[in-house]
């Protein structure tokens, strides 16, 4: 059902492994693996992560914004996503604030969406 994709991995075809080994009897070569789960969404493996991250890691940090100076942690960004158990041993999702220790309860579809949160940006 889940569609198989391409590892991203610049040289996942170099990496020689038996499952790597595809085609027809007399013609085989090493291929990029396809998976329908990857790392990260794009790698097969973290060894393809790091080959991608040691080639386009400078540049992918130029391209989305180098930080210039520290960012500090206030009141204002310092809610984290965490989970507990009741007393019913039932999960229960909360932001907790590292600075003010304030817990707010979260359902369990914005602890897991990883787009909501309570810092601003
Ligand atoms: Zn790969």
């Amino acid at each position: 059902m889940s569609e198989l994709k391409l590892c991203q991995g610049p040289s996942c075809h170099q990496h020689q492994t038996k499952d790597r080994l595809k085609g027809p009897k007399d013609n085989k070569t090493y291929q990029t693996r396809r998976r329908s789960n990857l790392h990260y969404g794009e790698f097969c493996d973290n060894r393809c992560y790091n080959d991608w991250f040691s080639r386009y890691g400078t540049q992918a940090v130029n391209h989305f914004g180098r930080l210039t100076e520290p960012k500090h942690l206030t009141e204002e960004n310092a809610w984290q996503k965490t989970y507990d158990w009741n007393s019913n041993d039932d999960t229960v999702y909360i932001s907790r604030n590292g600075i003010t220790k304030e817990e707010r309860p979260l359902t369990r579809e914005q602890y897991r969406d990883t787009n909501y949160t309570l810092n601003e940006r």
